[in-house]
């Protein structure tokens, strides 16, 4: 298994719009490995492709406090969704930020499990904001997107700066 870079907003590559996975092969279910790695090490409740650089249609997640319960959606679909509900969020590629967001309360998704089958579930609270947090991924959208313009380039230059700073610190070590 491998650790996988995360990507960081403003990062241009976020905003690529995923295709969808056409092969549910071991080199996928070693991509699912590592990004199941990746996000329980980060750590996180959800991680799509798009977000270590692979603009396929994929994303992890796991809500459960004792992170044994694994989610693999491949090529995910919204079939119903219905009720609103507003959560705090944050994301992997946002560090540090959290904000209002409002989602439906309750999905019903079709999807390819990690074997390749197809199912269908139905999700709701915290795994339904997380499975929609992680589409909109999919989609080149980030949970910034959701807010105002000007709350967003706040966002943007805080990062880029603690990006630089960080880039610096670096830079002085011989
Ligand atoms: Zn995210």
């Amino acid at each position: 298994m491998a650790k996988l870079k995360i990507l960081e907003f403003p990062d241009p590559r976020l905003r690529k719009k995923a295709v969808p996975v056409e092969n549910v092969d071991a080199a996928l279910r070693q991509l699912v490995d590592d990004m199941f790695e990746t996000m329980y090490d980060a750590p996180g409740i959800g991680l799509a492709a798009t977000q270590v650089d692979v603009h396929r249609r994929l994303l992890v997640a796991d809500v459960s406090s004792e992170k044994n319960e694994p989610w693999v959606l491949i090529n995910p679909v919204i079939l119903e969704k219905d009720g609103t509900e507003v959560s705090e969020e944050g994301c992997l590629s946002v560090p540090g930020y959290y904000e209002a967001v409002e989602r439906a309360e309750h999905i019903r998704v079709r999807y390819l499990d990690r074997d390749g089958i197809e199912v269908e579930s139905e999700f709701e609270g915290l795994l339904a904001v997380c499975v929609q947090h992680e589409m909109d991924h999919l989609e080149g959208k980030l949970f910034v997107d959701y807010l105002s313009e000007a709350k967003r380039q706040r966002i943007r230059k805080r990062l880029e700066k603690d990006r630089r700073s960080r880039e610096e610190e670096r830079a002085t070590v011989f």
